[in-house]
């Protein structure tokens, strides 16, 4: 069923190879509850607790696709990553296929401990979880060659931005003057921001403090 669900990706228009063997190396069911099991190689968001989700697979995939597309990556594989939102932890561990290191912040601590949980068995030593708000980033592994947000914000925070390492990529989702979300990279090209808006998204909000 997951290399059903790559096949599915790659026909609609995800190209890059290493993101598909990424997305067919981490079992999406794991990360779900039991009951949504039979749903988990659908390319649909499911509800993980506390009001959260998983993400879609094919959003998963996209934004770890224009990533990998930063002037710095050449295609390859990332340096150290930031996540903001662990949610259930399955976008950390795809990260974790492409990247060097991944430090992935959540701010609710029940679901900080779920993917901790259900991280365990895959053994991912280069998967840092942290319990915080992401607001702020996470200085200490900063500067990132990626930093992605699974939860849609006013703003891209400045420091997201002050930590962004030189030809690496800020994908988040971002509320636009219309109210939708939209997809949106930040580059850092010789100091100078660059934004590009992309489509419209749906992500849950982009919260400030822990709860
Ligand atoms: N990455 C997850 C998606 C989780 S949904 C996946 O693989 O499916 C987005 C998550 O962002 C939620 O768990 C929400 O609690 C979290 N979130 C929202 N605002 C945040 C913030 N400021 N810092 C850290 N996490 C945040």
């Amino acid at each position: 069923m997951r290399a059903r669900m790559v096949q599915k990706l790659a026909e609609g228009g995800i190209s890059n190879a290493r993101v598909l063997a990424a997305v067919n190396a981490v079992e999406r069911h794991r990360f779900v509850d039991s009951a949504l099991v039979n749903q988990a190689y659908e390319d649909t968001s499911l509800p993980i607790g506390l009001g959260q989700t998983i993400s879609k697979p094919s959003v998963v995939a996209r934004m770890i696709e224009l990533l990998l597309a930063a002037p710095g990556a050449a295609g390859g594989r990332l340096g150290r990553v930031l996540e903001i939102g662990t949610g259930c932890g399955y976008q950390a561990a795809v990260l974790s296929q492409v990247a060097s290191e991944v430090y992935s912040i959540e701010r609710l601590r029940g679901l900080h401990e779920r993917a901790r949980e259900n991280l365990r068995t895959f053994r991912l030593p280069n998967v840092h979880l942290l319990f915080g708000d992401g607001m702020a980033g996470f200085a200490k592994g900063a500067p990132y060659a990626g930093i992605i947000a699974a939860a849609g914000g006013e703003a891209v925070p400045a420091t997201w931005t002050d930590q962004l390492a030189e030809g690496g990529r800020i994908v988040a989702p971002m509320v636009m003057a219309n109210r939708q979300q939209a997809l949106v990279i930040v580059e850092k090209e010789a100091g100078r921001l660059k934004q590009t808006i992309l489509e419209t998204v749906h992500f849950v909000p982009l919260k400030s403090g822990i709860a």
